[in-house]
């Protein structure tokens, strides 16, 4: 096979400057460039030639080389850079002009599906003992009718023939080439022919979707469970975003939650606040007997252990605190009143009966003392 002048097939001189050289291969390279000639063999063939000439030519060495000694002079000679024959078009294609329009081929294809956020509340015996929850998401789902890929069930969508495919496309414009997204397929690379019915194409429609969350036990306000893939789904088939699950607690009457313990307040009696006893608490697992002291002051936690919330990472179970308030009675008949008088008269005599006051009107009189000065 005799092969052409490397000057010829570029169109210059033989005295062509390094810069015309360049130039003259830029124009010819776009114009043969595959990416805008799809399946014509002719001017692949003529891309391949422009490229070697210019391979030669704009290396100085070897352009000394063709001068003298023609083909021969640069054949089979490796150590000259070598031939182009591991290459593909489109790493020389970025080679060159990547400088410019920052890289080769973007992404191109289908859209991933949008991720979904869901509010679930619960209540808090859910979260501490977990549950299995139904629920039911409004979503771009794929279409039932052509599992997704918008073609008419029986027609599959075809490849795009004006991008071949790649869903990208290269234009001219003026000198530089610019890449844009196929305005035909919307870089998709393909195109559906014969929309299906029941989503015109779009291969998703809006449908409720149901599905079963397993909820942990201990969950707490602000946790997520992701649910990977129910998100939104693809366009024309792509993966489908992920469903995060957003935990919401709803307040309970009788319960606070602080992490894993939880709090409850117990109203007691001053006399079983004084004298001592025994009552039943209520705890989210059932009814717990609390042992209350004698000489018990208002406020004061009781802890129960392990009657609080499991730990969702495994651990220790928390504990129930309990507050117990004393309580003030009301609606005393007279006899009561009376009764509470001498009682009061009985306990008057001497402060040991009242630390707190004792304590507290010692703290006043000083406060008083030292302001005289
Ligand atoms: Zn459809
Ligand atoms: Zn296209």
């Amino acid at each position: 096979m005799t092969k052409r002048d490397y000057y010829e097939i570029l169109g210059v001189t033989r005295n062509a400057s390094e810069e015309e050289i360049k130039k003259t291969y830029r124009r010819l390279a776009m114009k043969h460039h595959p990416d805008r000639n799809a399946n014509d063999k002719v001017s692949e063939e003529k891309f391949k030639q422009i490229k070697e000439a210019y391979e030669v030519l704009s290396d100085s060495r070897r352009r000394a080389a063709y001068d003298q000694f023609g083909h021969a002079g640069v054949e089979g000679t490796g150590g000259f850079g070598g031939g182009a024959s591991g290459m593909n078009f489109t790493d020389i294609f970025g080679d060159i002009f990547g400088d410019i329009f920052g890289g080769g081929r973007g992404g191109s294809g289908p859209q991933r599906g949008s991720d979904l956020y869901y509010t679930l509340e619960i209540t808090l015996e859910d979260a501490v003992f977990g549950k299995t929850a139904e629920i039911t998401i409004p979503t771009l789902a794929a279409c039932v009718e052509c599992h997704g890929s918008g073609a008419r069930p029986g027609t599959s969508p075809v490849t795009c023939s004006n991008c071949s495919g790649y869903g990208q496309i290269r234009m001219q414009q003026g000198f530089f080439s610019v890449q844009q997204t196929c305005p035909t397929c919307y870089g998709k690379g393909r195109v559906v022919q014969t929309p299906c019915l029941n989503c015109h194409g779009r291969g998703r429609t809006k449908q409720n979707k149901k599905l079963s969350v397993k909820i942990p036990q201990g969950v707490d306000t602000g946790d997520r469970i992701r649910l990977s893939g129910e998100g939104e789904s693809g366009e024309s088939g792509a993966m489908s975003g992920d469903l995060y699950i957003q935990i919401q607690v709803q307040p309970h009457p009788l319960f606070e939650r602080d992490g894993k313990n939880l709090y409850c307040e117990v109203p007691i009696s001053f006399i079983i606040a004084a004298l001592g006893g025994e009552l039943e608490v209520p705890a989210l697992h059932g009814r717990v007997k609390l042992k209350i002291p004698p000489e018990t002051q208002t406020s004061k936690v009781f802890r129960i252990k392990g009657m609080g919330v499991p730990s969702v990472r495994g651990g220790d179970q928390g504990d129930l605190m309990c507050r117990v308030q004393i309580e003030t009675p009301v609606n005393l008949t007279a006899k009561q009143k009376d009764l509470l008088t001498q009682f009061e008269k009985t306990i008057s005599v001497n402060n040991k009966h009242n630390p707190k006051s004792s304590s507290w009107f010692d703290k006043v009189k000083k406060f008083f003392e030292d302001m005289k000065l």
